[in-house]
C-alpha cells in the first residue's frame, strides 16, 4: 500500500470564476415581447458592469441590439461578430468596441465560440436555439467545457426543457448531460450561475436551478 506521507493531498476546490467574457446568444427580431427587449439590455449592462466583455452577432436589431446596447451604455466591451451577407439585414452595429466581418455563417459561430469563456442565451427564434445546440452539442463531444446557461424568463423556454427532459427519459440524451445546460429564471442568477463550478453527474441543470 502507498504510504501515506506520498499520496498528495487533495487539491482545494477551485474558487467559482467569473468569466472575461461571455456570448449572448438571442433573438433578432424587433417585434418580440417588451419585456425580453429590456432583459437583453439589462442583460448586457450586467455583464458590463460585472466587467465581462460581451460577444455577440454584431447587429443591431432585435435582442441581440438591445444587449450591446446596454453593455455599452455602461461602459463595457462589446464585440459584435457578423458575416458580411448579413451586415445590412441585420444592421452592423458601428458603435461596437470591435466589428469582425466575417465570410460565412460558420466562421461566424467558430470566432464566437472561441472567443467566448461561457455563453447565454436568452429568448429567441431559429437562429437561437441553432447556436445554442451546437454549442451544447460541441461540448457533449468534449469540445469544450465552457459554461451554458440559459435564461427562461417567464417560462419562455419551459417547452423546450420538457422535451429535453422527455429526450433523457427515451435514453436519447444521457443524464450526465443535462448538467450542460443551467437554467435561471431570474437575471439576478445570472453571475453566479456563470461562476459556479460544473460538477460532472451534479443535479439536472433541465431543471431550473
Ligand atoms: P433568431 O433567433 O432566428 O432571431 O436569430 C438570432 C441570430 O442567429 C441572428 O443573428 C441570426 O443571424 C443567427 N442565425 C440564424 N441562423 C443561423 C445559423 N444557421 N447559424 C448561425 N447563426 C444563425
Amino acid at each position: 500500500m502507498e504510504p501515506l506521507s506520498r499520496v498528495p493531498p487533495a487539491p482545494p476546490a477551485p474558487a467559482a470564476q467569473l468569466p472575461a467574457s461571455v456570448c449572448v446568444y438571442c433573438g433578432s427580431s424587433n417585434r418580440a415581447p417588451a419585456a425580453h427587449q429590456d432583459l437583453a439590455r439589462d442583460c448586457g449592462r450586467l455583464l458590463a458592469r460585472a466587467g465581462i466583455a460581451l460577444i455577440y452577432g454584431g447587429g443591431r436589431i432585435g435582442l441581440m441590439g438591445r444587449a450591446a446596447d446596454g453593455a455599452l451604455a455602461a461602459g463595457g466591451q462589446v464585440i459584435g461578430i457578423i458575416p458580411r451577407f448579413l451586415t445590412q439585414r441585420e444592421v452592423g452595429n458601428l458603435e461596437v468596441t470591435e466589428l469582425v466581418v466575417t465570410e460565412t455563417m460558420h466562421e461566424r459561430k467558430r470566432i464566437m465560440a472561441e472567443r467566448a469563456e461561457a455563453f447565454v442565451v436568452l429568448p429567441g427564434g431559429l437562429g437561437t436555439l441553432d447556436e445554442t445546440f451546437e454549442i451544447l452539442t460541441w461540448a457533449q463531444i468534449g469540445l469544450h467545457d465552457k459554461p451554458v446557461v440559459l435564461l427562461n424568463p417567464g417560462g419562455f423556454w419551459d417547452p423546450l426543457l420538457a422535451m429535453l427532459r422527455r429526450m433523457v427519459d427515451s435514453a436519447y440524451v444521457r443524464p450526465e448531460q443535462q448538467g450542460l445546460l443551467r437554467v435561471v429564471d431570474r437575471l439576478e442568477d445570472l453571475l453566479p450561475a456563470l461562476g459556479r463550478e460544473v460538477r460532472p453527474g451534479g443535479r439536472s441543470q433541465f431543471e431550473r436551478a
